[in-house]
């Protein structure tokens, strides 16, 4: 068993300005607070810390790191709070045993197992400082090692899996081969003890004899790289059980048929040499034709390049190959190459396989950090910036934007389950539904049976899928209300002619009207009337014999006024929740920009507009009033008509200099009547007038003041 001598020695070797101090005495601490617990193997409990700090210890990690190694488990094992550590081991210790307690406590099921990729994407996404994974991967291997103490065979299987899945890939991504070649022989072993016993059986047999092939190859090659003037690298070594395991699976070949158990590596320092070195080696031994492959001319999909050839050695034995430059071989030592998106059968972004491929340096080269303050500001990392794993309820991992919400998780599961979406817990507690998730969240979706979504959602929705499904379903309610609305207006339009709508709509007269008209189909002829784009007066004329009516002079002036109403009201309102309604102000109240103003939903006519104050107003349904508001785009050259009472003392000019008044106040005087009462020598003049918003009123209003002879302006409601 490793004793704390032999972890302060190594740490001391690695680093001279190592702190030995914090290491003592997270020792002490540790021992204190696990006293009286044992391990499955009968051993003291502190045996456990004790050698996954001795594993940080060979991993040359910082004394902070091997601290927290003794301390990884006191948290979730023992009474140990965490004020305590963060008094005696400052905050940086603190964050990092927090960050593997936080990994330990992730609810993974077996079924998640399936989803290996996402599961090793949260725990990486979850640790925020490396070292947090470090020491994880420590404690595994530390476990693995006594995984025979476990009593339940299943358990052990169960275990050897998620260290297979999860833990191994992880290693080979990190570029920490060691750990992940034992990781995954001791997986093997549990999961597949035949298999593994009989391969163990064969290497061993062939031990010693293979180490001398292994050198007297090695030396064929460097000889004859000499010869011809080639420096390079030659690397000879065993393939572990697990790999030769997974080369027979693969080709579907016996152990005695892979003969290239032994495999050798030449790095060299440029591409052209190493097309050099392949024909010395096919020089000095015959290739296996097929076994040839050219990744460096055709790298794989991930970007790994490298030329592989096997050929029969001297004493009849095949060897594999690989020669590839030092670039090449920092590149497939990042993981990118086999072990983790090319396995998973896609490629990986070219962001994240440079991002291990700096983590793979940093952890090879830190012995070089002579500033402990540098090295660990390095360890901090953020591996998704981008994006955030969440779990569903159901221990599944899943991936969304940075700041995604759980709207945006409600449509990623199904587009009726974001509409239905009413709210959500996380972590078992109600959140509001613009919450934004983070890393490790098991999220939970409320919904409601009929719910509808809110057009407020966009303004916080990451996800494009949520964003598109929100919209669609605004539109098609807003097109469904369209629909319903039309057809309201024109039943009652074609009742005046005694004519039945329902009937006509399905008639091949109406069927040849829409094909001759621009719209695609009848429904969306009746949206455009619902909409207030296209009369049913101007519809129902298609149905009838009688040519449209000559229309009073009354009704076209009418008719002439209320167009050009719409058309500024369109610009000039904007109903609150609601697209492309067609708008009327009240007539009653005339309401002008600046108003405080209130919306009425009207059977066939979109929304009327009233000021807050119109008497016709306060009369409405409540169900039916919608909120509005002045668009701040209102444009100043557009003008309304208001209707102001002017009562004044009789006098000759008088309706002159009122005249000169208005107009001097830049507005135009649409309609005028007075009456005139002769007892008290008064006149009241009704005016309807042009004005652009409340200001210009009150200043016409002012000016007529001034004039002499009126008495009192008031703007009237009807
Ligand atoms: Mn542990």
């Amino acid at each position: 068993m490793i004793r704390i001598n032999n972890i302060l020695d190594a740490v001391a070797r690695n680093n001279p300005n190592a702190d030995p101090d914090i290491i003592d005495r997270a020792y002490v601490y540790s021992a204190r607070v696990h006293s009286g617990q044992m391990r499955l193997s009968g051993e003291p409990y502190l045996s456990h810390p004790l050698e996954v700090a001795g594993i940080l210890a060979e991993l040359k990690l910082d004394s902070s790191s091997v601290a927290a190694g003794l301390l990884h488990d006191v948290i979730e094992d023992t009474h140990a709070s965490a004020e305590e550590i963060e008094d005696m081991f400052g905050p940086q210790v603190l964050h990092i045993v927090l960050g593997v307690t936080k990994i330990s406590k992730l609810p993974f099921n077996s079924k998640a197992i399936q989803h290996a990729e996402n599961i090793r994407k949260m725990i990486l996404a979850m640790a925020d400082d490396l070292r947090v994974i470090l020491i994880k991967l420590a404690d595994r291997l530390h476990n693995m090692r006594t995984l025979k103490y476990h009593k339940s065979d299943k358990k052990k299987r169960a275990i050897a899996q998620e260290t297979l899945d999860i833990y191994a890939p992880i290693a080979a991504r990190l570029g920490i081969y060691w750990i992940k070649k034992e990781l995954e022989d001791i997986a093997f072993r549990y999961l597949l003890p035949d298999e593994y016993a009989s391969i163990k059986e064969s290497v061993d047999r062939e031990q010693e004899e293979r180490e001398q092939d292994i050198e007297k190859i090695k030396n064929e090659i460097n000889v004859a790289m000499t010869a011809n003037g080639i420096e390079g690298e030659v690397l000879g070594r065993y393939k572990h059980y697990f790999s030769i395991y997974r080369k027979m699976q693969e080709q579907e070949l016996a152990y005695q048929d892979v003969y290239d158990v032994i495999a050798f590596r030449i790095i060299l320092d440029a591409k052209t040499c190493c097309y050099e070195v392949l024909g010395i080696i096919h020089s000095l031994w015959n290739p296996i034709d097929i076994k040839f492959k050219d990744y460096i001319a055709r790298p794989k999909p991930n970007g790994y390049q490298s030329l592989h050839t096997t050929v029969i050695g001297s004493d009849g034995a095949r060897v594999e190959i690989q020669i590839r430059t030092r670039e090449m071989d920092q590149v497939a030592k990042s993981g990118v190459a086999a072990h983790w998106g090319y396995k998973e059968g896609q490629t990986v972004d070219e962001n994240t396989s440079t991002k291990f491929a700096w983590i793979q340096e940093l952890v090879e080269n830190q012995a070089n950090f002579n500033d402990p303050d540098e090295f660990l500001e390095n360890l901090r990392i953020d591996l998704f910036p981008d994006e955030v794993c969440l779990f569903t309820p159901r221990g599944e991992v899943k991936t969304l934007p940075k700041g995604a919400t759980p709207v945006d998780f409600a449509y990623l599961i199904h587009s009726d389950v974001g509409h239905q979406c009413t709210g959500a817990k996380v972590n078992g507690r109600i959140v509001p539904l613009q919450y934004q998730i983070k890393n490790g969240d098991v999220v939970a979706i409320l919904t409601t049976k009929n719910h509808k979504p809110s057009k407020d959602w966009l303004s916080f929705v990451k996800t494009v899928k949520a964003r598109n499904r929100i919209r669609q379903w605004i539109r098609a309610e807003d097109k469904e209300r369209s629909v319903n609305l039309g057809r309201e207006m024109c039943e009652k339009e074609f009742r005046k002619h005694n004519l039945n709508f329902g009937k006509l709509l399905k008639s091949d007269k109406m069927a040849q009207f829409v094909e001759q008209s621009a719209f695609q189909s009848a429904d969306d002829l009746i949206a455009s009337i619902g909409y207030g784009k296209y009369t049913p007066r101007k519809l129902v004329h298609q149905f009838i014999d009688k040519p449209e009516p000559e229309e009073d002079h009354e009704s076209i002036l009418e008719k002439l006024i209320t167009r050009v109403k719409k058309k500024k009201a369109k610009a000039s309102v904007i109903v609150k929740g609601i697209d492309d309604m067609l708008i009327r102000f009240g007539k009653c109240c005339e309401p002008l920009p600046g108003d405080p103003i209130t919306g009425y939903i009207t059977r066939g006519f979109g929304v009327t507009v009233h000021r807050k104050t119109c008497i016709n107003a306060l009369k409405m349904n409540p169900e039916r009033r919608i909120e509005v508001a002045w668009s701040l785009e209102t444009v100043d050259a557009e003008t309304y008509p208001v209707k102001i009472r002017v009562r004044s003392k009789d006098r000759s000019g008088l309706l002159r200099d009122t005249a000169a008044s208005i107009s001097k106040s830049d507005s135009n005087i649409l309609n005028v009547h007075s009456d005139t009462y002769a007892h008290n020598n008064t006149v009241d003049s009704h005016f309807t007038i042009s004005v652009k918003n409340i200001n210009h009123l009150q200043k016409i209003i002012m000016s007529l003041k001034r004039v002499k002879g009126i008495k009192t302006v008031h703007r009237i409601d009807r």
